[in-house]
């Protein structure tokens, strides 16, 4: 998930690997490494830190060689430690591999290395790779690369390097980015185009399910069936900065975009083989340990609470235990009602939050069992809870969250999921329904972006208004005021959400003429009553987008707009019908030349109470 380099050519690899680096530094990642070919030896160094703490171990003897790859990692599996930075290398060092992403079958294949005798140096799921392209090698690098391709299963960018074929890289591509770079004589491979512009701008975009053999005057790209393919080249025309945000304007675009990956990602490896249980291996709960707790408290700040209020509905329906939720800074200071028969549940995106360590802390100490969710692996609230539910989501980089949001939902809906099962709380039809509508998900996400002019057009318009309310009941409550929270914090606008049904207890008075409101009626059970809700609003001649799902045929009638996402089980629509509404922020936010990333007076990680 976070950056890799690759050189091939007639000069040392060392500084443009580290340099490459550096160009994707912006995108964070807690440690470093590089592998070349120093005439008959493979050479590797890397660290755990920034690419400064890399460069001071090798400061003296940089490692030398006309060919090499390196890695700055984002942790996934195994928390950031020397060990764990990749390159990894097989047990006689004959070959180097660093990659990106998540190879999800990689216990069973590891068990099976083990058995023959491989020794493990990392805790990390990529390790399997370099270990089986070791195993199945018998001379030839390329069937080799490509028999290994064939037993893993996940999301990767992957470069291989080999002492037997210092002349060649090997690199290949699924769910993750790879773009190679043609010089004159020297090629380059990275996971982003920052990391090469100095050198080059014409580039092979590499697609899914592609391998390229990259040597210094030539790159021969084949499909995973060998097929050869001819690339045509891409020439890279964007500044250094649009190169960072992947030609997107802003990072939170690109982000709200990465969401189909970043959910995929975040169920890999949770879902049974057999599609009918989920599975939680760094829980392992069973039913006394569920039996022995009473209640269940949430404790998040900002989006993330939003996305606990959201879990809180899940576990309530499915798993019927009692779920508070509460704001951390309220938490710490509320003298809370919790025990050892509370189970405690924060939620971080970037495990640093300083409220809700502080509660995490409380509720610990006040004898609570406790699981995080949370994006970054070895964090301080990571470290702290006693076990870990990882959004793997991938660094974010704009203040104002978004994948991170809709991957806490799917850590909360697949948590609620794993409950039920131990409880026996649904019946098992129910189960595997949710989980085939879970299964469906990322494409989902990936459909909703298909219908989203209007949003575009709707933020435009009413980007000037200084006012502007989000409605829905149950759950699409919730999703208001995520949506309202987007819009307040990067475009400026008040924004105020309510649950539909408690318009008339005073938030009426402030509909009239011409006032946007953001009306969502997803959610079937509470659907005639939303709609009676939305007519208040409209009587009132309130401007009004309605967001439905895709079988919706009524709402039209009462709404002057309607945006539509794809019709799945209520309880994940949430997941989509957020989408248009971080967007609605985003284009209002331009509208009205706002700092998008940057909002005025907020961080990303607060590390302050
Ligand atoms: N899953 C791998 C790990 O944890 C790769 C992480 C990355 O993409 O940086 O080492």
């Amino acid at each position: 998930m976070c950056g890799i380099v690759g050189y091939v050519g007639k000069e040392e690899a060392a500084p443009f690997l580290l340099d490459g680096l550096s160009k994707l530094e912006y995108r964070g990642y807690d440690s470093a490494g590089i592998a070349t070919i120093d005439g008959t030896k493979l050479v590797v160094e890397k660290c755990v830190g920034r690419l400064a703490a890399l460069k001071e171990k090798i400061d003296g003897h940089v490692p030398k060689g006309t060919i090499g790859i390196g890695h700055t990692r984002w942790a996934t599996h195994g928390r950031p430690a020397d060990n764990n930075a990749h390159p990894h290398t097989d047990g006689a060092g004959r070959f180097a591999v660093v990659h990106n992403g998540i190879i999800e079958n990689y216990l069973p294949l590891k068990e099976g290395l083990l058995k023959k005798g491989h020794e493990f140096k990392s805790e990390t799921d990529s390790e399997v790779v370099v270990h089986l392209l070791a195993d199945v090698y018998d001379g030839d690098f390329e069937a080799a690369v490509h028999r290994v391709l064939t037993m893993i299963e996940g999301s990767y960018s992957l470069v291989f390097l080999s002492k037997d074929h210092p002349d060649r890289l090997i690199c290949a591509k699924k769910d993750n980015p790879l773009v190679i770079g043609l010089g004159n004589g020297e090629n380059f491979i990275a996971s982003d185009i920052p990391a090469i512009i100095s050198r080059t701008r014409r580039t092979y975009i590499l697609n899914d399910g592609e391998i390229a053999v990259v040597h210094r005057d030539g790159v021969d790209v084949c499909n995973f069936a060998g097929e050869r393919i001819d690339k045509k080249v891409f020439e890279v025309n964007w500044n250094a900065e649009a190169a960072e945000k992947g030609g997107y304007e802003h990072f939170m675009l690109k982000e709200i975009h990465e969401q189909p990956k970043a959910v995929r990602d975040t169920m890999s490896q949770r879902i049974a083989k057999d599609g009918k249980s989920v599975v939680f291996n760094e829980l392992k709960w069973d039913k006394d340990f569920l039996d022995s707790i009473d209640k269940i408290s949430i404790v998040a700040c900002g989006t993330a609470y939003h996305a606990g209020l959201v879990g809180k509905t899940y576990i309530e329906k499915l798993v019927r235990i009692p779920v508070e939720i509460d704001v951390a800074s309220e938490f710490r200071y509320k003298d809370p009602i919790i025990d050892d028969k509370t189970l405690t549940v924060v939620v971080s995106q970037s495990g640093e939050t300083s409220d809700t360590l502080a509660a995490l802390k409380e509720a610990k100490r006040r004898g609570a069992k406790t699981v995080a969710i949370t994006n970054v692996v070895g964090s301080s609230i990571a470290r702290e809870a006693d076990r870990v539910i990882y959004t793997w989501a991938g660094p974010e980089i704009a203040v104002a969250s978004t994948k991170a949001y809709t991957t806490q939902l799917v850590a909360f809906f697949m948590l609620a999921l794993y409950m039920a099962e131990i409880e026996g709380t649904q019946p098992s039809e129910r189960i595997a329904e949710l989980i085939a509508a879970l299964q469906k998900l990322p494409d989902d996400v990936s459909r909703t972006f298909e219908d989203m002019e209007p949003i575009k057009t709707f933020a435009t318009k009413y980007g000037f208004n200084e006012d502007a309310f989000f409605i829905g009941r149950s759950l699409d409550y919730n999703v208001a005021m995520e949506g309202s929270l987007k819009l307040k914090e990067i475009s400026y606008i008040h924004a105020e959400a309510y649950a539909a049904g408690e318009l008339k207890h005073g938030t009426l008075a402030l509909i009239v003429k011409g006032v946007p409101v953001i009306a969502l009626a997803t959610q079937k059970s509470v659907y005639e009553k939303t709609l009676g809700n939305i007519k208040e609003v409209k009587a009132r001649d309130a401007v009004v987008i309605g967001i439905a799902a895709a079988d919706d045929t009524e709402l039209a009638k009462y709404v002057d707009h309607v945006i539509k996402v794809p019709a799945t089980d209520e309880l994940l629509i949430p997941i989509l019908a957020v989408i248009p509404l971080q967007l609605l922020a985003y284009y209002a936010a331009v509208t009205r030349g706002c700092d998008v990333d940057k909002p005025r007076n907020l961080a990303k990680s607060v590390t302050v109470e």
